[in-house]
């Protein structure tokens, strides 16, 4: 079925609420460089109560996902959803595999009204998959919580984090993915964000293969595909003349997964600083002072974000510009200005003979997706 058609410079398509930075992992790619502890200074029950009012001004059923850290380090995290899905919200939560995931909290997720749960897998085995979130155990507590939320009926949505350390694990992650029966595979390709900065990314060319590899995983399996921080796998399976998971295929909860940073995409921290993404740190107000909504309307950053032309480098000269535009958080972390090109993207547009970006990727020696 088609996507509502959302009008992205009027409202999200998902708002990120980071409820907290702490969690007992310790995983290697965390953006958030979560803590063991709680943030003195998080939004309070009452004040996330009122951004979920905010949240509710966007439109009747604004999808919002609880993330952090570990959501279910806060113990409201049940009476929140609760109240989101009260006001009209779709409420969805992305917990960490550790032991705080019971099936009782998630059977009490489910009666609140939780409508999704999105859980990381980042590697086809227990040892693969632990030594990347550094805890051991971590697998198993994960495959728990899936065979936890299907049980409550809960649809799963599965998250990868694609990087030297971890493509060699795709195809095996693609077989976890399906017999878990999950709904969606999320497949974040790494942004040197938070404690992120210490891996390494894959390289253009072989980032390359991999979105080929995944459009013929979205022609084929029983679940969706969608990429985060590589909008660049549009262009890719635009070049093929395929139709396997483009930009403007939904993700099975009604939301579209052509949407990036700022445009479709906003991020609220812990404190209630409003992000175009968790991996775009750029402040563009506080939730404390400003409606999120004036702030994803008016601000001049998401504005900005907005405007394919705004683009610079090879990314504003590029015919994909409009379908694709390269990632924004990435141009970010890259050089400091969120509208310069993507360095991961192989391509370079005909007639374009401007500076291409700094490539700086060191890959690992792993195989190669099937
Ligand atoms: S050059 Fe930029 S806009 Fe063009 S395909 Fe690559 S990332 Fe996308």
């Amino acid at each position: 079925m088609a996507p509502p058609a959302i009008d992205t410079s009027r409202r999200p398509f998902v708002l990120v609420w980071e409820l907290t930075q702490a969690c007992e992992l310790a995983c290697k790619h965390c953006r958030a460089d979560a803590k063991p502890d709680r943030h003195p200074d998080e939004l309070t029950t009452a004040e996330g109560r009122r951004l979920l009012e905010e949240a509710s001004e966007f439109g009747d059923g604004q999808l919002v996902v609880l993330s952090g850290g570990d959501p279910l380090a806060r113990d409201d995290a049940v009476e929140l959803v609760e109240y989101g899905t009260a006001l009209g919200l779709r409420m969805t939560l992305t917990p960490s595999g550790t032991a705080s995931l019971t099936r009782d909290r998630i059977d009490a997720l489910a009666d609140a009204g939780l409508r999704r749960v999105a859980l990381s897998i980042d590697g086809g085995s227990a040892a693969a998959h632990d030594a990347f979130r550094g805890e051991d155990g971590s697998f198993e507590q994960t495959l728990a919580a899936a065979e936890a939320a299907r049980s409550a009926g809960l649809p799963l949505q599965v998250n990868t984090t694609v990087c030297a350390e971890t493509v060699g694990e795709l195809p095996a992650i693609r077989r976890r993915v399906e017999a878990l029966d999950a709904v969606l595979w999320s497949v974040f390709f790494l942004v040197p964000v938070g404690r992120g900065r210490v891996l390494d990314p894959v390289t253009p060319e072989r980032a390359e293969r991999v979105m080929e590899w995944l459009g013929n995983v979205a022609a084929d399996a029983p679940f969706g595909v969608k990429t985060t921080e590589a909008p660049h796998y549009r262009r890719v399976v635009a070049q093929r003349g395929s139709d396997a998971g483009d930009g403007a295929a939904s993700d099975g909860i009604g939301r579209r997964t052509g949407i990036t940073p700022g445009d479709g995409f906003a991020f609220v921290s812990h404190v209630g600083e409003v992000y175009p993404s968790g991996f775009l740190p750029q402040s563009a107000g506080n939730v404390r002072e400003r409606s999120v909504v004036d702030i994803y309307r008016d601000a001049d950053l998401f504005q900005s974000l907005r405007d394919p032309d705004a683009l610079r480098g090879k990314c504003g000269a590029c015919e994909f510009r409009h379908h694709c535009g390269g990632s924004r958080s990435r141009a970010f972390a890259y050089t400091g200005d969120p509208l310069e090109s993507d360095p991961l993207c192989a391509y370079v547009p005909d007639r374009y003979d401007g500076p291409l970006p700094e490539q700086s990727f060191t890959e690992g020696d792993v195989s190669t997706a099937d």
